[in-house]
C-alpha cells in the first residue's frame, strides 16, 4: 500500500538528508485555515507551523475514523466498517501528499524541511494501520457485496494487502516485521545518500575536451597546471559521454560515473536484499521478488521471467541490427575498431543519428516556446478526453507561478466539474529538480473532486525569456499529463482509495507512456509548434527526420530495459549471502548488450530503483508494451476524433483501481496486451524505410 505515490518519469533522486527544524509556537491563524480550507494546506500560508497543525488536524481525524470503525457495534458492513476504513485512508492520503507537496516545491527551507519531517510521521501512520489486527478483521468481517464489483474488488484488494502486510502475524512477528520495515528504509535512505553525495572528479586537459558545446568548456576554469576538473553529476558526464572525440576521456568518465557510491553500496546493497528475504520468509514466500509481486499484475517471479523471455526474443534481432548499422559507421570513421567498449555506446549513437538522419535536436527548439506547448499539451487532452480546462485565477496556490485550471466534462450534456489541476511547470530555487505527478486530493463521489499537479523543471517562466524546449521536454509534458488525466478521470468513484493511482504499481506507467505516442503525430504537433518569432508552423520534413532519428535505437533501448529488469529481478531471487554482485552484473551486461565491457563498471552500487522498485523495475517495460498496444488501437489518420479515445477514457481511466489492472487492458484492447505492437513499435524505423522504397520504385 502506497501513501504517497510520486510518479517520476526519471529514477527518484529525493534526497532524505534530515535536518531538524524547530518548530514554532502553533499559531491562532493555522487553526482557522484547517476550519476554513481542510483540502489545501497551503491557503494556511507559507509557514511550518500552519503546515503542521494542518497535517497533524488530518492525523487526528484520520484516528477518529479507525475509533469509529472499531467502535462499530453489531455485524459490519460496507456502510460503517469500509466506509470508516476509506475515511481513514483519504485522511492520510491528504496529510501525505499535501506534506510531500511542501517538501517538493515548499517556497521556504524551513518549510520544506517541515514537509520531509511530516512525510514521515504519516507514513509511519499509515504502517500502523496496515498492521492493525483489529482493523483487519473488522473488514474481513463485511461481507463481500456481489452486486457491487467495485466495492468487492476495493475490498479484496485492502484485505490482500493488509496479508502481504503481515496483520495476520503474531505479536512479536509482527514487531520483528516493523522492525525489517525500518532497516530497509534506513539503508534504502542511505543507498541513495550515498548515490547523491558520491561525486567523483575527472581531469581532462584542454584538447581531450574537444567535441563538448561552447557554452560546456566555458563554464569549466582550467586549474593552475592547465588542467580541467570535471565531476560526475550529470550536467557535466552526460555531454562527456554524448559529444567528447576524446575516447579515454570517455572511458574515464564512464569508470568514474559507475563508481561514484562504489564500495559503499555494496554492503549496504546486501543488507537491504538479507532484510528482504527475511521479511518474504516470514510472510511466507520464497524470495523477496515473489512478494513483491503478489500484488502487482505480474502476479510471481516465474510470470516474470517467462515475459521477459519473450520481450528478448522480439527485440534481440532488432537491437542487434541497429548495433551493426551503428558499427559499420564507427568502423568507416576509426578503421582500426573491433569492437565498441560500453564508455563509446551513446557517442557513437549519437554521431550515427546526425550522420544518418540529418537531425540536429537544436533544429526543433524555436517551435517549442513554452507557453504554447502548455497550451497544445491542454488542447490536445481536451480533444482527445472530452474535457474542457478553465483558468482558475482566484484560486490560492503555494506560489504565484503556478497555473491553476478546472476540469469539466465536456462528454455528457450537463458538463459537470470533474477536479482540479495546479501546473508547477519552472524551475525555483529549492523546488524538486526532477518532473513529476503527484496527487493532492483523492477524488471522493459526492463528497470532493480529485485535484493533482505537475511538478516539472522546463525551461521558461521568465520575463522576456521564450522558454525555448527540448523535443524531449514535450514528450515528458505528454507523460505527466497521461498521469494527471488518470487522476481526474479515475477518481470519480465512490472511494478514496481506487483512483488512478491506486491500480497496481507495475500498470501505473502505462496510461502516460500511451500519451507520449501522440507527440509523434504530425497534426497534433501541427497545431501548436509554431516558430517563437515568425509563427512559421513546424515543417513536415522535419517532424519526419526528427521521428526516424526518435525511431532508431529501440531496439537497443528495450534490451538495456531487460538488463535493467533482469538484474533487478535476480538479485531480489535467490539467498543474498550467495550473490557475487559484480559477477552477475557483468554476465547479464554481456547478455544484453553489444557494446563490450568495462572493468570497474559498478553501475549496480548507484541503480537507485534497487530500493524504490525492488525487483519490479520490469514495470517500464511491461507498461510500454501495453502503452504501444493501446496505441495500436486509434486510427492514426483521425487520432483524436476516433471512437478509440472516448473508449478509452470509459475503459481504461475512468474506472481507476475499481478493477484489476488486467481487466482494463481486456476491457479496451478485447484481449490480453500482445507483444505485436511493441515489435511493430520497434520495427518502425526500418519498417518506414521499406516503404518509401517501395513507393519510389
Ligand atoms: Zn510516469
Amino acid at each position: 500500500m502506497t501513501l504517497v505515490r510520486i510518479l517520476l518519469t526519471r529514477p527518484a533522486r529525493m534526497s532524505f538528508v534530515s535536518t531538524v527544524f524547530c518548530s514554532t509556537a502553533l499559531l491562532l491563524a493555522s487553526g482557522q485555515a484547517i476550519a476554513q480550507d481542510p483540502l489545501h494546506a497551503w491557503t494556511g500560508g507559507a509557514d511550518p507551523a500552519v503546515l503542521e497543525t494542518w497535517v497533524n488536524a488530518r492525523l487526528a481525524a484520520e484516528k477518529a475514523d479507525i475509533d469509529r470503525l472499531i467502535a462499530a457495534k453489531g455485524a459490519r458492513t460496507v456502510e460503517d466498517t469500509l466506509r470508516a476504513y476509506d475515511d481513514a485512508q483519504n485522511e492520510l492520503a491528504l496529510a501525505g501528499n499535501e506534506a510531500y507537496l511542501m517538501f517538493a516545491v515548499g517556497n521556504t527551507a524551513p518549510l520544506r524541511d517541515k514537509g520531509q519531517e511530516l512525510v514521515a510521521k504519516v507514513s509511519s501512520a499509515s504502517t500502523d494501520l496496515n498492521l492493525n489486527p483489529e482493523v483487519y478483521r473488522a473488514l474481513a468481517a463485511i461481507p463481500l457485496p456481489a452486486n457491487d464489483p467495485a466495492t468487492k474488488h476495493y475490498m479484496e484488494r485492502t484485505l490482500l494487502e493488509y496479508r502481504l502486510a503481515g496483520v495476520d502475524k503474531d505479536e512479536a512477528t509482527r514487531a520483528r516485521i516493523r522492525k525489517l520495515q525500518d532497516k530497509i528504509t534506513e539503508a534504502s535512505l542511505i543507498f541513495g545518500r550515498n548515490v547523491a553525495d558520491g561525486r567523483l572528479e575527472v581531469k581532462a586537459t584542454k584538447a581531450e575536451l574537444e567535441g563538448l558545446p561552447e557554452d560546456y568548456i566555458a563554464r569549466h576554469k582550467p586549474g593552475a597546471d592547465g588542467a580541467y576538473t570535471l565531476n560526475t553529476d550529470a550536467p557535466d558526464s552526460t555531454p562527456v559521454l554524448n559529444f567528447a572525440k576524446n575516447a579515454d576521456l570517455r572511458k574515464r568518465m564512464y569508470i568514474a560515473y559507475n563508481q561514484r557510491a562504489y564500495p559503499k553500496n555494496v554492503a549496504v546493497l546486501r543488507s537491504i536484499l538479507e532484510a528482504r528475504q527475511e521479511l518474504a520468509t516470514i510472510l511466507g514466500y520464497k524470495t523477496f521478488a515473489d512478494l513483491a509481486m503478489a500484488d502487482q499484475m505480474m502476479g510471481s517471479a516465474d510470470k516474470l521471467k517467462s515475459f521477459l523471455k519473450q520481450v528478448d526474443d522480439a527485440s534481440r534481432p532488432i537491437a542487434d541490427k541497429e548495433y551493426d548499422l551503428m558499427f559499420a559507421y564507427a568502423k568507416s570513421q576509426k578503421p582500426e575498431l573491433t569492437t565498441i567498449p560500453a564508455s563509446d555506446g551513446g557517442y557513437w549513437a549519437e554521431e550515427y543519428r546526425r550522420a544518418k538522419y540529418d537531425f540536429d535536436a537544436q533544429s526543433v527548439r524555436p517551435y517549442f516556446p513554452y507557453a504554447k506547448v502548455q497550451d497544445g499539451v491542454l488542447a490536445t487532452a481536451a480533444h482527445l478526453f472530452h474535457v474542457q480546462f478553465k483558468a482558475v485565477t482566484d484560486g490560492k496556490t503555494w506560489d504565484r507561478s503556478v497555473s491553476t485550471y478546472d476540469v469539466y466534462d465536456a462528454a455528457g450534456s450537463d458538463h459537470q466539474k470533474l477536479g482540479r489541476i495546479y501546473l508547477d511547470m519552472h524551475p525555483r530555487d529549492g523546488k524538486d529538480k526532477w518532473f513529476s505527478s503527484a496527487p493532492i486530493v483523492p477524488g471522493i463521489k459526492g463528497k470532493q473532486l480529485p485535484e493533482g499537479a505537475l511538478i516539472c523543471n522546463f525551461p521558461g517562466g521568465i520575463e522576456g525569456d521564450p522558454g525555448l524546449m527540448e523535443y524531449s521536454d514535450v514528450v515528458v509534458f505528454f507523460h505527466e499529463f497521461g498521469h494527471l488525466m488518470h487522476h481526474i478521470l479515475g477518481g470519480q468513484g465512490r472511494w478514496s482509495n481506487t483512483g488512478g493511482f491506486s491500480v497496481e504499481g507495475d500498470f501505473v506507467e502505462a496510461p502516460s507512456q500511451m500519451l507520449e505516442e501522440m507527440f509523434r503525430d504530425y497534426g497534433i504537433l501541427a497545431a501548436f509548434a509554431k516558430d517563437y518569432k515568425t509563427g512559421a508552423v513546424i515543417p513536415t520534413p522535419l517532424v519526419e527526420k526528427m521521428n526516424a532519428a526518435g525511431a532508431y535505437g529501440r531496439g537497443r533501448w528495450v534490451q538495456a530495459q531487460l538488463l535493467y529488469s533482469t538484474y533487478s529481478l535476480q538479485v531480489h531471487d535467490q539467498p543474498p549471502a550467495d550473490i557475487d554482485f559484480d559477477s552477475l552484473w557483468r554476465s547479464d551486461f554481456e547478455r544484453f548488450s553489444k557494446l563490450s565491457f568495462l572493468d570497474g563498471n559498478r553501475f549496480y552500487t548507484s541503480f537507485t530503483h534497487l530500493t524504490g522498485y525492488s525487483s519490479n523495475y520490469y514495470t517500464y517495460m511491461l507498461d510500454k508494451v501495453i502503452a504501444v498496444d493501446f496505441f495500436s488501437m486509434f486510427d492514426k489518420k483521425n487520432l483524436l476524433d476516433g471512437p478509440a479515445a472516448m473508449r478509452y477514457r470509459r475503459t481504461v481511466l475512468e474506472p481507476g483501481a475499481t478493477k484489476p489492472a488486467n481487466a482494463l487492458v481486456r476491457d479496451f484492447l478485447g484481449r490480453e496486451e500482445s507483444l505485436g505492437a511493441l515489435k511493430t513499435w520497434m520495427n518502425e524505423e526500418f519498417e518506414a524505410k521499406g516503404t518509401k522504397t517501395a513507393a519510389g520504385q
